[in-house]
């Protein structure tokens, strides 16, 4: 059988792989994406919290209003382990809650628009070099297929298998956080217009618990977790946790939904002879609140900028593809490693030392920083000012030290 020829070959339908063919697309070459699932949009596992400054940046400010299930998120309430709370908000919306399956398939209707040829319940099984660029065999267990492209672009996902085929390295499997969600209604004492986040080592070891709300009596609510199975932890973050049980106490489950969260920061390399790699599959999320949605877009925009230029040079070397790798890190790298080192400090804060720091941050001035500047895709510019504050300073040196000594 003779193969199927391309340019570009992407392998995954979740949001990174989607951006990446739709901007390749429209830089003039052809594109194939493979998708296993059924359909673009089935593979839901996330809440769909999207910052609008982050929408912005990846040119989707205007949503159409089917996708957009909350536009009103002004802030957080965030709850230490005992129960202190500290509200941080904007004068004006922050962020939208979005229907992830509209989300995703409106990725692909712009996608196929541009000409982007969609193949669903087709498994990229596996990716070999030859002389004209690389053969990928798709197929499910009974048929099979040979695709030959000039370039792929991996987009698998968090626990991706065609990484290794080619010698890039994947997210490390013992550094995800695994996380369960439901869709509940019939929830008391929320308000949709603020994120209410629960930090506590005992309900979400390693991470933390969240409500997310859709209006003001349905929401997403959820916990991520260093261990596994984190739907345990959700069932006893809903039925114990001291806040969260009273407002869940009649609320009704609609959906369940769970997945797991490189938390990792980057893998080393995400470029090499006629591949690149982008989303979950090289670790672009956020270390602190897992986010990967507008991170991965980024750079899977900028993927599909370089491999359509690749097509155009005729020339798809490691040499020319390390532009991807320069472009995206230019955007984010320094903002990835503030928020890893974060992530990491914050879970060696024992339960009182977090309420110390809740108790810190919740004076006027700090909270005011937090709530100014405060931006869930580039946290390093609150990190920088709030390191520049004298009275955090002892705080910071003493647990600083012991996470540094940690290390
Ligand atoms: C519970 C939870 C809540 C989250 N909440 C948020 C949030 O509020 N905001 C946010 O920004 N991020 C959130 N995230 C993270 C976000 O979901 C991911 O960062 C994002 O989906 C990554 O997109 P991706 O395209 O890289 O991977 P995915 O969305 O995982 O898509 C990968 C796709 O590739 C397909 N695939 C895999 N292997 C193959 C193959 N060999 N052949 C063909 N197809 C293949 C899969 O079926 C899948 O559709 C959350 C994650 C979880 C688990």
């Amino acid at each position: 059988m003779e193969p199927k020829v391309t340019d570009i070959a992407v392998v995954g339908g979740g949001p990174a792989g989607l951006f990446a063919a739709k901007s390749a697309a429209e830089h003039g070459t052809n594109v194939i994406l493979f998708e296993s699932k059924e359909k673009i949009g089935f593979h839901e596992h996330c809440a769909g919290l999207l910052s609008t400054e982050g929408l912005e940046k990846i040119e989707f400010s205007n949503l159409p209003s089917e996708i957009i299930q909350n536009n009103n998120i002004i802030g957080a309430r965030i709850y230490s382990p005992s129960g202190n709370l500290v509200t941080v908000s904007k004068n004006s919306t922050t962020a939208y809650v979005v229907d992830r399956v509209r989300f995703n398939q409106y990725i692909s209707s712009l996608a196929i628009e541009k000409g982007v040829e969609i193949k669903t319940s087709t498994n990229v099984l596996g990716v070999k070099r030859n002389s004209k660029g690389l053969e990928l065999q798709t197929g499910k267990r009974t048929s099979s297929a040979i695709i030959q492209t000039k370039i792929a672009i991996l987009a698998e996902g968090r626990f991706p298998k065609l990484n290794a085929q080619v010698k890039l390295p994947s997210p490390p499997r013992k550094r995800v956080i695994f996380a369960s969600m439901y869709v509940m209604s019939n929830i008391k004492d929320i308000d949709s217009k603020f994120v209410e986040i629960y930090q506590a080592q005992k309900f979400a070891p390693g991470f933390f618990a969240w409500i997310i709300p859709i209006d003001d009596e349905s929401a997403k609510v959820g916990i991520g977790s260093q261990y596994s199975p984190s739907g345990k932890y959700l069932e006893k973050f809903v039925l114990q946790h001291p806040i969260a049980k009273e407002k869940l106490k009649q609320a009704k489950i609609e959906k369940k939904t769970s997945g797991a969260i490189p938390l990792s920061s980057h893998i080393k390399r995400t470029y090499t002879d006629n591949v690149l790699v982008v989303g979950d599959a090289a670790g672009q999320t956020k270390p602190t609140t897992g986010g990967g949605v507008i991170l991965g877009g980024v750079a899977s925009r900028i993927a599909g900028e370089i491999a359509a230029d690749s097509i155009a040079a005729n020339d798809q070397s490691a040499n020319f593809l390390s532009r991807y790798e320069k472009q995206w890190k230019k955007e984010m790298k320094t903002n990835l490693f503030v928020m890893k080192h974060v992530r990491q400090y914050l879970n060696t804060l024992t339960d009182k030392e977090t309420e110390r720091l809740f108790l810190l941050i919740n004076k006027p001035k700090i909270k005011n920083i937090v709530s100014q500047i405060g931006d869930v895709d580039n946290q390093k510019r609150v990190v920088f000012r709030l390191l520049l504050k004298y009275n955090l300073w002892p705080f910071f040196i003493r647990t600083g030290t012991k996470y540094l000594l940690k290390k």
